[in-house]
């Protein structure tokens, strides 16, 4: 039995948006990278550094209508 180890790259198959095991991915840019801190997000995309790489690109808030409610209320 060989143990090989298959460099990730069909890691990211089911979750699009945050690869919450290894990675994440810039909805700006598409790149995708590795932490440094696992505990904190990123600020910033390391390639675009849009502060906005976890934000798929939408209209602004104003126009956006109520966000599910049930995700942001305490
Ligand atoms: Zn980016």
């Amino acid at each position: 039995m060989t143990l090989k180890y298959i460099p990730g790259r069909n890691i990211q198959r089911r979750m699009v948006e945050k690869v919450q095991l290894w990675g994440y991915r810039c909805e700006r840019c598409g790149h995708e990278w590795l932490p440094r801190e696992k505990a904190r997000d990123p600020k910033v995309c390391p390639r675009c550094k849009s502060p906005y790489w976890d934000r798929p690109r939408q209209v602004s808030k104003e126009s956006e209508p109520k966000r599910r409610a049930s995700d942001e209320k305490t």
